[in-house]
Order: C-alpha cells, then structure tokens, then sequence
C-alpha cells in the first residue's frame, strides 16, 4: 500500500491538522472545519499567530512545523493536514530570504515526511500568486510560467514542487491553494476573526492603521510601474471566500494527484484605487507619500480562478473591495482599537 492510502468517505467528520491555525486564515478556516463537524488539532508557534484567535473547540498544540511528526503520530489518526503556518511579508523576504528558506520550506519539508510517516492521506498547502513573478499574461492560470521575484515566492514554490512529487511517488492526494491578495475578516455568531499582523506589512491593513490615527500616513510603494496611474495592481480576495475554498479542496483532493488552484477575483486594483476605497469606507482622507518601490514587487497580479470554479464548485460570495475593506475596517474597529 502507498504510503498516503485510506482516507475518509465523503462527508464524514474527519480529524484533521491545521498548521498556522492561529494565524489569520488558519484561525478562520479552523472555525469552519470545525462548524462543519471536524476535529481539528492546531498546531501553531505563536510567533506570529494570536492566542485570542484560538478555537476554543479545537485542541491546540504549541509548536513548530518542523516538529509535526510530534503531533501526526501513525496512530492519531488524521485524515488530513492544512498547512498555512508560514512567514509571509514579500518585502521582508529580500532581506531576510533565510528566515523564509528555513520556516516555509525546510518546516514544510519536515511536515511532509511526517505526513508520509504517519500515512495522512491529504493536504491542502497555502501556496500563492507570488510563485508567478512578473506574469507575461493576465489574468494568470495555473499553467502560467512559474518565475518567482522574491524569496517568499520561491519558498512557497519549493513547496509546490515537493507536494508534486509526493503525490506522484507516494500517492498523497495534494491541493495547492494559489492566494491572490486576502483581505476582509470573519464576524459571525460572535466571533471575530482578522488581520492582526505586527508590525503590519500588507496595503489594506496599513491603510486602516492610518485612518484609526496610529499612523501619519499611508507610504506607496512605487508610482512609476507600467499600470493605468503607476502603482502597482492587485486582485483582493475575502478572507472568507478564500477560507471556504479549502473545505472544498479537501473534498477535491485525490490520491495521487497535486491540483493547483489560483483563487483571486479575478479583477485588478491599483494600489491608488485601494486607498480610495479605504476613503470611502472610513471616511478618512487618509494622507499618502510616494516611496520607492518596494523590491520583488511585481508589477500586476490578477487571478484566473476560473479552475476553482468549475472544478472545485467555488464561487465567492464578497467579491467587492469595499466588502472587504468593510469587514477588515469592522474588525480593526471593534477588535484591535477597541480591545488594545
Ligand atoms: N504597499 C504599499 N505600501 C505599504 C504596503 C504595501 O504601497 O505600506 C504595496 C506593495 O508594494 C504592493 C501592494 O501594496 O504593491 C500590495 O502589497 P502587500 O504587501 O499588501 O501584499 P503582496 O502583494 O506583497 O502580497
């Protein structure tokens, strides 16, 4: 028997690993799985995760990634592992590609082996859109040339490549999740889960950092870039649409095969266009300045999801910026300002 085989029946609860589940996605998608009848352990460092954003239903392990095999024992009986722990400021990772080669690949690597060790059937990786680089076509398909322009692109990249041959080798029923830009936050039944990054590295975010007054102003990277008014495009995408799609990846998985799907919107904004929706919302003027440009940025990043949908059945229910900008601005509002 292949090392990855077994797995569940359709539709039945299931124990599953969620790695980075105290991060923002994680924490988000953990609270799904479990709202869909799953056990989920989460195993998280804490390093840039937050207790606060802990299922209370999940069980929580404090640790790293490259220790798994402590938690996926051949007898814990998993059927499955979502991997999001990983470091994830593009920016960061031109100065400290280290930092980026030893956490998201050599950690995945380790989780991998744990994954075949303990014969886990499936798993749904956290890839993203800066595996493509600067893209010859928009918007980018899946089959589109891989050219990362940054480290943080080219660790997640490795990544895709082991999980090819994984399941290739050994069977495992593997799913990478390509992520354009995530933003938005989870509110419902009383819980609030969202972006709580520090220090804060990502546009929408920073934006509303400086309409709550704890920032001076917004710094945009670079207005000279080949765009409609020089700065740099980005296809946004809700946290809870994005969050959804892995339920559904989990149940797309198939033993040995690797399926990429890029999930984005589809539609691309300027970074101008960004803060001018972040006006809108919060009603600030919100000052910028422009700043050089930001190293490894590529110019323009804008999804083709149309695999995910016709093929994972997913169909995003907040595709517009100001949704997003809504939620995110709710969240900072009621979570982060108002709870310090
Ligand atoms: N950006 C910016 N000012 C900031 C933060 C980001 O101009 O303070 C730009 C960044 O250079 C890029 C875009 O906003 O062009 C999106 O960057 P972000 O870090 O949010 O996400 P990425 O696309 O790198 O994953």
């Amino acid at each position: 028997m292949p090392p990855h085989a077994g797995g569940r029946q359709g539709g039945q609860r299931v124990k599953l690993l969620v790695t980075g589940g105290a991060g923002y996605i994680g924490s988000i998608v953990t609270r799904m799985l479990l709202d869909a009848g799953h056990e989920v352990v989460v195993l998280d460092d804490l390093r840039t995760g937050h207790r606060v954003a802990l299922a209370p239903d999940a069980e929580f392990v404090h640790g790293q990634v490259h220790d798994a095999a402590r938690v996926l024992t051949p007898d814990a009986g998993f059927d499955g592992v979502l991997h999001f722990a990983a470091l994830i400021a593009a920016g960061e990772s031109m100065v400290r590609p280290e930092l980026y080669w030893a956490n998201n690949t050599v950690g995945s690597l380790a989780l991998l082996d744990a994954v075949r060790a303990a014969g886990v059937p499936r798993m749904v990786f956290s890839s993203t859109a800066a595996v493509y680089g600067n893209p010859v076509e928009l918007p980018i398909r899946e089959t589109a040339v891989t050219a990362p322009t940054n480290p943080y692109g080219s660790t997640k990249l490795a990544v895709d490549l082991a999980l090819t041959s994984e399941s290739t080798a050994h069977g495992l029923a593997a799913v990478s999740l390509r992520y354009f830009n995530v933003a938005g936050a989870y509110l419902r039944d009383g819980v609030a889960l969202g972006e709580r990054h520090d220090p804060e590295t990502h546009l929408i975010p920073i934006a509303l950092e400086v309409a709550a007054g704890r920032r001076e102003k917004l710094q945009i990277f670079g207005d000279d870039y080949p765009t409609s008014d020089g700065t740099c495009i980005r296809d946004y995408i809700h946290v809870e649409d994005l969050a959804r799609a892995h339920l559904l990846a989990l149940d797309a998985a198939t033993p040995g095969e690797h399926r990429v799907f890029n999930l984005g919107n589809g539609s691309g904004f300027t970074n101008r266009q960004v803060v001018d929706v972040v006006r809108e919302v919060t009603g600030h003027p919100l000052p910028v300045e422009t700043a050089p440009r930001r190293e490894g940025d590529p110019a323009a990043l804008v999804a083709s999801a149309d695999l995910a949908r016709t093929e994972l059945g997913w169909t995003p229910a907040k595709p517009t910026l100001t949704d997003m900008v809504t939620d995110a601005w709710d969240f900072y509002r009621t979570q982060i300002l108002e709870r310090p």
